[in-house]
């Protein structure tokens, strides 16, 4: 792991003023838990970490650290399940924002018709618990729940919804955020909408989101889930790109939920757990057989008043999809079990003792036009090849004009980009070491051919290769910065202004 802990700053938490010092934790082991996070590969000490009991408390923090010759940094932290040491600082405070909840009295998650207003401290799973009660949900998801609504509108916010409804930052109708200079500002596209385009993808450098309001639509009950097997790269990727073009069309019959996996030759293939288990030993024959099998995850929504043709519904929507028909598989759970499905594989992790090692992952946006050579370049040459572990591999297309462009976020420009993601897990500094060369192997590729791939969760050192990431973008977020936080104070962990 780098450690980092060189306390460089001339500011002591022991200098604050009395409201603000009873909130500065010191405590050796809070310390140690906001040192670090869900990737284990960065740790760096924060001088105090922030408790506050209401937004005024942040308020008051922030003004305090932009009055003071050299400014303190404050590094906003959510369940802190960020890779490379994004929500993390050594010359200054981490922000819990978790206190924020254990004050808001019942207005943590308010829903009404058509949105919910939650705390950004929420985690996703209590979001849904709650608006289920009411028939309603968002539509935007991520794969893994237990995610803050905060931390996630700071990314995108991505999974096999995306392609129809936009990742969860084109879901969000209004903010309140706590702006660099401490300004508390409600925002939204009509009003500080530059704000409110800044915070959405913004990577915590502008403000700190305390509330949003998230669109809503009715809930369906139950899922149609299905998993279809493919030893055919091409038919894979075009079956992938007609399912997520269907509502763009205006049909009627698209999917709700379509994502992609490979299942490689590389231990251990954790997607098969979904599979029936006297169908394990002959999915993994075709493994075996071809190196890398593809797996299109496609699912269709449903509830009593459309039970009754959703068979049809899924016939209609697999017929033409060229898929080997003697691997294909198919469950029927509740929605919300479908939604939480990951919670089962993350637990197993954490029972077994091996959740709390190193995270090397790399999350990549690949234009569609290029997804070939990616794969004969990468998945190939690279991946296969050398054979180093990758739990998960998640692979599969979405459509840009979902994506709304005065977001800070940044996508390929192009009409369908896919979004790859390969999950794995180290066990010693060597394979962390191994990981993270090979994540640098693939973005070389991609440079060296001409492939303009966008990291998605980003990890860069330098200033150089954030102008780079941002391209044309680069001025407009130097532009939000001077603005909002001119003294560089917010999520100094990415490490784009620090
Ligand atoms: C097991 C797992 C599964 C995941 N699955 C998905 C997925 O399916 N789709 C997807 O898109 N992502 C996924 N992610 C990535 C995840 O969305 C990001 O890591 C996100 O940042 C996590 O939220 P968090 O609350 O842990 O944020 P943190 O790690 O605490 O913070 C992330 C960044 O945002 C800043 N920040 C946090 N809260 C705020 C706030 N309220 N205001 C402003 N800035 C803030 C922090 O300073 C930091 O820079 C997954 C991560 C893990 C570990």
């Amino acid at each position: 792991m780098a450690t980092n802990n060189k306390h460089a700053h001339p500011w002591s938490p022991l200098q604050a003023p009395k409201e603000l010092a009873q909130k500065l934790n010191l405590d050796p082991k809070t310390l140690s838990l906001a040192s670090s996070d869900f990737g284990h590969i960065e740790n760096k000490t924060p001088l105090a970490v922030f408790e506050p009991s209401s937004e005024s408390d942040i308020i008051e923090l922030i003004k305090y650290s932009n009055s003071l010759p050299n400014p303190f940094t404050i590094a906003p932290r959510g369940q802190g399940h960020s890779t490379h040491g994004q929500g993390l600082t050594n010359d200054g405070v981490v922000l819990n924002m978790n206190r924020l909840g254990d004050f808001r009295n019942g207005s943590e998650i308010v829903v009404c018709d058509e949105y919910v207003d939650v705390g950004a401290e929420q985690l996703w799973i209590d979001v849904l618990r709650a608006t289920l009660k009411h028939g309603l949900t968002p539509l935007s998801w991520t794969d893994y729940m237990y995610l803050s609504v905060g931390g996630t509108l700071s990314n995108a916010g991505i999974n096999g919804t995306t392609f129809r409804f936009g990742p969860q930052i084109s879901n969000v109708l209004q903010l309140e955020v706590i702006t660099g200079k401490g300004d508390l500002l409600t925002c939204s596209p009509d009003n500080n909408s530059e704000l409110f385009y800044a915070v959405l993808g913004g990577l915590g450098q502008f403000g700190i989101i305390t509330r949003a309001r998230i669109a809503l639509g009715p809930a369906p009950t139950r899922v149609k889930w299905l998993r279809l097997l493919y030893t055919d790269f091409s038919e894979f990727t075009k079956d992938q790109e007609n399912l997520i073009s269907f509502h763009e069309k205006n049909e009627t019959r698209g999917a709700d939920h379509v994502a992609g996996y490979l299942l490689g030759n590389l231990p251990p293939p954790r997607d098969v757990s979904f599979y029936p288990e006297q169908d394990v030993p002959r999915i993994n024959s075709l493994i075996s057989q071809h190196g890398i099998v593809y797996s299109i995850e496609l699912v269709k929504f449903y509830d009593n008043n459309s039970q009754s043709h959703i068979e049809e519904e899924l016939a209609n929507l697999i017929k033409g999809l060229k898929f080997i028909p003697t691997f294909a598989f198919e469950k029927d759970v509740s929605y919300e079990e479908f939604q939480n499905r990951l919670r089962a594989d993350i637990e197993f992790l954490r029972a077994n003792g091996l959740l709390d090692v190193p995270h090397p992952w790399l999350d990549l946006f690949v234009p569609k036009s290029r997804i070939s050579d990616f794969k004969e370049g990468v998945l190939k040459d690279i991946i296969l090849k050398q054979n180093i572990p990758v739990a998960s591999l998640i692979f599969y297309p979405m459509n840009h004009n979902k994506w709304d462009n005065r977001m800070s976020a940044v996508t390929p420009d192009e009409d369908v980009f896919y979004a790859l993601g390969f999950f794995r897990g180290s066990f010693t500094n060597e394979e962390m070491e191994a990981s993270e060369a090979q994540n640098e192997q693939i973005l070389q590729f991609c440079k060296d051919n001409g492939i303009q791939a966008k990291v998605y969760l980003a990890s860069f050192k330098t200033q150089e290769e954030w102008v780079e990431h941002y391209g044309s973008k680069w001025e407009l977020i130097k532009d939000r910065k001077d603005e909002f936080d001119p003294k560089r104070i917010l999520s100094p962990g990415q490490k784009i202004f620090n």
